[in-house]
């Protein structure tokens, strides 16, 4: 059960996926002269958490745990994307 999310703003490229399908859970911060996600604070169901944190093209969204554990996304996945960005 997801207990808690986490945005990574340095890897978020602000591109708003995350804010317009879970409104609730993800809102837009301007950081300098960009825009990017961070969490409200609140949660959502856990299909509309689920559904942002993988459609995040960054992998910048986390969902974690009531123990910590991150639930999404795996390391194996961080790394592909790390992988796949090295081109
Ligand atoms: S979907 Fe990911 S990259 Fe896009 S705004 Fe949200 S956290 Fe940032």
């Amino acid at each position: 059960m997801i207990a808690k999310i986490e945005v990574d703003i340095p890897t978020c490229i602000g591109c708003g996926t995350c804010w317009v399908a879970c409104p609730d859970a993800f809102r837009e911060v301007e950081v300098g002269e960009e825009y990017k996600a961070a969490a409200t604070g609140r949660l959502a169901p856990e299909k509309a958490l689920r559904n942002a944190a993988e459609g995040c093209p960054s992998l910048s969204i986390s969902l974690i745990d009531d123990s910590g554990a991150v639930l999404y996304p795996t390391e194996a996945q961080r790394e592909e994307l790390r992988k796949r960005l090295q081109w």
